[in-house]
């Protein structure tokens, strides 16, 4: 099974597609995470996307989609994969189409988590001060001021991702705003769907 989640930032893309993982036995690919480690590593990707991501904008696409087309290569990808925050922009998801259709593999659904803007801001500073009751590292973006330019960078570059995916008919909505097993439940009757489609 091959997924894209989108949503903006604290959509809860991230919860969703570990439960998957834990489900469907197919590995999360997240850029997000994918570029914190290569910052961690201090490696070349990692010094040239610091600022940006410290900053909330987005990473330039020749570094996320050659991240991403490494990645997929790899074993644990071969029976599948969730995409997660990614791809963020219009080139990003033309990317993934010839990187899938290189490869001669599809891609099965596209999962747009709805949420209220008014929320998220909430989410993101309750992840921030649970991060750091649990003696984990705190994400430097993840605070009100950085989480504007986030949203702002959703806006403007990957909200037409809805469009592009309703256009070829691949879009499925599932309400972000109910709790996590309410999401996760519509999430697996959406795929289920799907399943039974092909
Ligand atoms: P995330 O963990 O998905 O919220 O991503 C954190 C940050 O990593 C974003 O604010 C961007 O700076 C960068 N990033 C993650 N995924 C992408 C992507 N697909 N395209 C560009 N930048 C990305």
């Amino acid at each position: 099974m091959r997924l894209i989640l989108l949503g903006p930032p604290g959509a809860g893309k991230g919860t969703q597609a570990q439960r998957l993982v834990d489900k469907y036995g197919i590995p999360q690919l997240s850029t997000g995470d994918m570029l914190r480690a290569a910052v961690q590593a201090g490696s070349e990707v990692g010094k040239r996307a610091k600022a940006v991501m410290d900053a909330g904008e987005l990473v330039s696409d020749a570094i996320v989609n050659a991240i991403v087309a490494e990645r997929i290569d790899q074993a644990d990808c071969a029976k599948g994969f969730i995409l997660d925050g990614y791809p963020r922009t219009l080139v990003q998801a033309d990317a993934v189409e010839s990187m899938l259709s290189q490869r001669g593999i599809g891609l099965d659904t596209v999962i747009e988590l709805v949420v209220d803007d008014r929320a998220l801001v909430g989410r993101i500073v309750k992840r921030a001060e649970d991060a750091k009751a649990a003696g984990q590292p705190v994400r430097k973006d993840d605070n009100p001021a950085v989480f504007e330019e986030r949203l702002r960078e959703y806006y403007k570059k990957t909200a037409p991702l809805t469009g592009y995916y309703y256009a070829k008919g691949r879009l499925k909505t599932v309400d972000g705003m109910a709790s996590i097993d309410a999401v996760t439940a519509e999430i697996e009757a959406v795929l289920e769907a799907a399943a039974k489609a092909r």
